[in-house]
């Protein structure tokens, strides 16, 4: 029986004579609908005639209208050629052979071009040509494409033309000719045989001219010590393949000390052949690229090093000079004991900014005569003088300069003292500035000039005596640009364009090679004598360094970074995303403690609930001039009572907001000298870092890095070093990588490519990090998201220290836990082993898509859009992928990426993928991925199948070593070698056969074609 209850809304409703209870009786809806709102004439709607049937026609219509609208792709106009040029065939890329150097880097390249963008720099691989790219040259290729370049010449900071800018250059030196007036032409370093010809042609028609050379990261101490000795203002060419021991006293070969470019010699001693290699020993007060590859690494201050500099040179030319005691005297001792007993395959380097010191340098050289140490073939990229730039700036600030004009230079951005010499340019005449950017040079010059980039233009270089390389263009000038050398030209009167000018000159140096040779094969090498020494007084020097004083509080270090450099880049997001090797921190510069320090002065990094990185603020005080909220990073490594601080950032003009990270430490760079006396304190607040790494050790597991000493290699049978995880089958222990969960497929036909990585000779440089991004079109994400552990990295460089002073003891102390509680209990052992040692042993990992033959990203994907390729890939279908990232929680390397975002064309992510200059630079062989798919290494599936196709339109096989991928190509120093393991001749074959070969994570079983070698130190 149904029930008589009645059910009510409200009071209202109980009242049977209420309208509203009427209303609400015929009404669905309790208030009316505002249709007027939508359809904004209420009378209109009323007397419209509008039927149901209509109604439903138009609401057809329009969604119908709406999908088809939706489903319109977006326009991408393509303008065909009108005519073709010949050289040009769309869909293939050309390669130019050129040369660069900006004043800091310098390499000699091949460009890859496509339908005339450059979008790739390649190392030129030809004999002669010596110097690869690094990591900031492979991405100065971006910055050709930076939409804040200078684009129009600039007189008195409105736009103009270049002719107006010219006649205004010309009137003034006319006017400076007249009345006597200096005219200064600053530069950087130029090393170009026919710029310096134009400067002394310049110079003889304007008498009252001078050349002024200013490097922003001076190297004039080693300069003058080379000068004084050699009579050639020069640095050496060292090679360090020839040296068996190498004694380094703060030089950080491996980075920028000297121009770089010293890797591959190095790495070519430092792999085990017939039981050797070399035996290196750093003392540095910063923790660097070197000190990390080093067998024996000692955190010392510059004051000490100094002593031991004499002390090294007492004990190899039998000097008696009085030292102080240092720290670690006993390995100082031993280091020049074995660089004695090792003569002239012995090579001592030092990176100390004094001259005393870089002719102690010369003075052991020399008495080793080593053979790493030559006079033939000196590079010539460095030239600058200290004191000839501070007499320019006296000059200027006396108002003794009529006219000055700057190439390649920002003194506003990188001098100590840049108000004096703003204040100096006021009282100049006219001032003139070529510059790629409307920095903070150029933007308060008279005349802005902009600067061709170096892929726009014509040049020649000697980077070292003899070797003669080109500089060629591979676009057409992008903007309204002026080299300096045109203007030159205009000056002294010649109507003969640049090109023209080099090609006449070429002839002087090109040793019997035809232009056309030297220009297809970027270089020509001709014959270069040594310079001989003439008497120096080396007792003298070793006497005053030995009596030189400490610093007054901390040691301030000043040096450069492997992304930013000298900052000329700064503007470049690929250079600003790229983690720092050691630190692993990415857009930001920060100063460097060591942990006694941090604990005494309360300074600390911690890893915060989302998993990003803290850091203390400081305020630093130099020469009285003080620096709020510097962050903190506590390094392990660092030397007590000194301070890392890096140049090149803190820029503000000329680039995008959102590069406008660091501060800026040429503040402290007070007489060119990286070291300074410093005080510092702990500020308030805490700084925010974008760090990709934030655990530090291995806390043993030495199946990540397996490592070992020369005498256990050299002595015992591989199983002991390069052990295998064993695994137990049917009660039997067995070889983890003998068991298998699924069934084999016949892998010896056709290709199958691996990838070699040598732990011995990987630096940690990060130039295969940058090749990657440009190859592969690797989006940017910027700070916030890196430090949210986004960053799209296809391929990292692990970095990893040591819990104890080597990775040995790391493994003993695990191998000892017994229990988890107590003294040598697990729980307690593991978590100190957390914390990296004061002196920590450091390795290089480098880590991508392991393209596990047994992958186990494959048989998680729900839409199987990764899957197994023929060839050993393991390849993406972006297609496919629904975003479910599985795959990447199944991934024990952790190499996949989620794109949380759509990276291009996306105002949120204003990088060079958000412009259309900057998408210019993008690899059309290679797609740019959307928002909610995965993306990981493809082992440049392109390239292979590229290298495949080629071969077989030219009726060939593939050559041995063919196959490159763009890692494999940019590591200059061998550590990374790919190919087909299935042809025996490929030099991966055989690195597969190695006694050192083992695969990360064996133990998972996950077989992939990524193979490392274990990494040997010579302790
Ligand atoms: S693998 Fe080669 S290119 Fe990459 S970081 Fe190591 S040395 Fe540099």
């Amino acid at each position: 029986m149904s029930s008589n209850k009645k059910y009510w809304k409200s009071v209202e409703e109980l009242n049977e004579n209420s309208s509203i209870v009427e209303t609400l009786r015929n009404n669905e809806f309790v208030e009316e609908i505002p249709t007027d709102e939508f359809l904004s004439d209420k009378e209109a709607l009323s007397s419209s005639s509008t039927t149901r049937r209509d109604f439903l026609k138009y609401v057809g219509f329009t969604t119908a209208a709406a999908t088809l609208a939706a489903c319109e792709g977006p326009v991408h106009k393509s303008i065909p050629y009108v005519l073709q040029p010949e050289q040009i065939i769309p869909g293939v890329a050309d390669f130019y052979a050129t040369s660069m150097f900006d004043g800091f880097d310098f390499a000699n390249l091949l460009v890859k071009t496509r339908e005339g963008r450059p979008i790739k720099i390649e190392n030129n691989t030809i004999a002669g040509a010596k110097f690869a790219a690094n990591a900031r040259v492979h991405a100065s290729v971006l910055s050709l494409y930076d939409s804040m370049r200078l684009k129009i010449t600039k007189v008195a900071q409105k736009d103009a033309t270049w002719q107006e800018a010219d006649l205004k250059i010309k009137a003034s030196l006319a006017d400076a000719k007249t009345k006597g007036g200096q005219v200064v032409l600053l530069t950087n370093t130029l090393a170009s045989p026919s710029t310096e010809k134009l400067i002394a042609e310049f110079i003889a028609k304007n008498p009252t001219a001078k050349h002024v050379i200013y490097d922003a990261v001076s190297e004039s101490a080693t300069l003058d010590a080379f000068e004084a000795v050699y009579g050639e203002r020069a640095l050496v060419d060292y090679d360090f393949s020839k040296a068996n021991t190498i004694v380094s006293l703060d030089a950080d070969f491996l980075g920028d000390w000297q121009g770089g470019s010293f890797d591959s010699g190095y790495a070519k001693g430092r792999i085990p052949q017939a039981g050797k290699m070399s035996k290196h020993y750093q003392f540095e007060a910063n923790m660097t690229l070197s000190g990390a590859a080093a067998d024996k690494r000692v955190p010392m201050t510059i004051a000490n090093q100094k002593q031991a500099l004499v002390k090294i040179y007492n004990i190899i030319t039998g000097s008696a000079v009085s030292t102080r005691k240092v720290d670690n005297e006993d390995v100082v001792i031993r280091a020049a004991q074995q660089l004695k007993a090792a003569g002239s395959k012995g090579l001592l380097v030092s990176g100390i900014q004094d001259k005393n010191a870089q002719l102690l340098v010369l003075a052991i050289n020399q008495a080793l005569a080593s053979e790493a140490f030559s006079t033939i073939g000196t590079r010539q990229i460095r030239k600058g003088s200290n004191e000839k730039v501070a007499q320019l700036f006296a000059d200027m600030n006396a108002g003794s300069v009529h006219t000055l004009i700057m190439s390649g230079v920002n003194p506003v951005y990188t001098l100590a003292d840049s108000a004096k010499f703003v204040s100096g340019l006021k009282k100049v005449k006219l001032s003139v500035a070529f510059s790629l950017r409307e920095d903070e040079t150029a933007s308060i010059t008279n005349i802005a000039v902009p600067a061709p980039h170096y892929l726009e233009s014509w040049n020649d270089l000697m980077l070292t005596k003899g070797t003669y390389s080109l500089t060629q263009p591979t676009i057409r000038p992008l903007f309204s640009s002026k080299q300096f050398q045109e203007g030159l030209l205009s000056w002294i009167g010649n109507s003969a364009d640049y090109y023209d000018y080099i090609k006449a000159n070429a002839v002087s140096y090109t040793n019997g090679a035809s232009w056309n040779q030297t220009l297809h094969d970027g270089v020509a090498v001709g014959a270069s004598n040594g310079a001989s020494a003439s008497s120096a007084d080396y007792a003298g020097a070793a006497n005053s360094l030995a009596q030189s004083k400490p610093a007054n509080g901390f040691e301030l270090v000043l040096y450069t970074k492997t992304g930013l450099g000298d900052g000329q880049q700064a503007n470049n997001p690929w250079l600003q995303e790229f983690p720092d090797p050691i630190t692993r921190v990415a857009w930001d510069n920060y100063v460097t403690v060591s942990k006694a320090d941090a604990d005494a002065l309360k300074l600390e990094n911690n890893i915060v609930a989302n998993g990003g990185l803290n850091g203390s603020y400081a305020t630093l005080t130099v020469n009285g001039i003080k620096l709020e909220n510097v962050p903190v990073i506590v390094q392990p490594g660092q030397a007590k009572g000194t301070l890392g601080f890096a140049l090149g950032y803190g820029k503000k003009v000329g680039l995008k907001e959102e590069m406008q990270v660091g501060l800026n430490a040429y503040a402290f760079y007070a007489g060119f000298n990286n070291l300074q006396s410093a005080s510092i304190v702990k500020g308030s607040g805490e700084h925010e870092f974008a760090c990709v790494q934030s655990q530090k050790t291995l806390m043993g597991r030495g199946d990540i890095i397996k490592e070992t000493n020369l005498t256990i290699f050299n002595t015992k049978d591989a199983k002991e070093w390069n052990t295998i995880p064993m695994v137990s089958l049917d009660h039997k222990e067995v070889p983890a990588t003998s068991v298998d969960l699924w069934d084999s497929f016949d892998r010896s036909i056709g290709h199958h490519f691996n990838l070699s990585i040598d732990l011995n000779a990987c630096t940690g440089c990060g130039a295969c990090v940058i090749a990657c991004h440009a190859e592969n079109n690797v989006p940017v994400v910027g700070k916030s998201e890196i430090r949210r552990s986004r960053d799209m990295h296809w391929l990292r460089i692990d970095r990893y220290y040591s819990s104890e002073d080597t990775f040995a003891e790391d493994n003993e102390k695990k191998e000892n836990f017994d229990g988890l509680f107590g003294k040598k209990g697990s729980l307690g052992g593991f978590g100190e082993m957390e914390s990296p040692a004061d002196n920590p042993q450091v390795s290089f990992q480098p880590v991508m898509c392991q393209h596990c033959n047994h992958a186990p990203c494959e048989t998680v994907c729900p839409v199987a859009a990764t899957s197994h390729g023929r060839q050993g890939q393991n390849q993406m279908a972006y297609n496919r992928c629904v975003g479910t990232r599985y795959c990447a929680n199944n991934c024990p390397y952790k190499v996949r990426r989620f794109n949380w975002f759509l990276y291009n064309g996306n105002d949120e992510f204003d990088f060079h993928m958000n412009d259309d200059l900057g998408r210019m630079v993008i690899n059309p062989d290679v797609n740019v991925r959307s928002r909610g798919v995965m993306e990981k290494c493809s082992m440049c599936i392109q390239k292979t199948q590229l290298t495949i196709l080629t071969a077989k339109r030219e009726g060939r096989e593939v050559a041995v070593n063919e196959f490159q991928t763009a890692c494999s190509a940019a590591c200059s120093t061998g550590a990374m070698v790919f190919g087909d393991v299935n042809n025996k001749e490929d030099q991966v074959a055989k690195l597969a056969e190695d006694k050192r070969m083992y695969h990360l994570l064996e133990s998972v079983g996950t077989k992939p074609n990524v193979f490392y070698h274990v990494k040997v130190r010579n302790t």
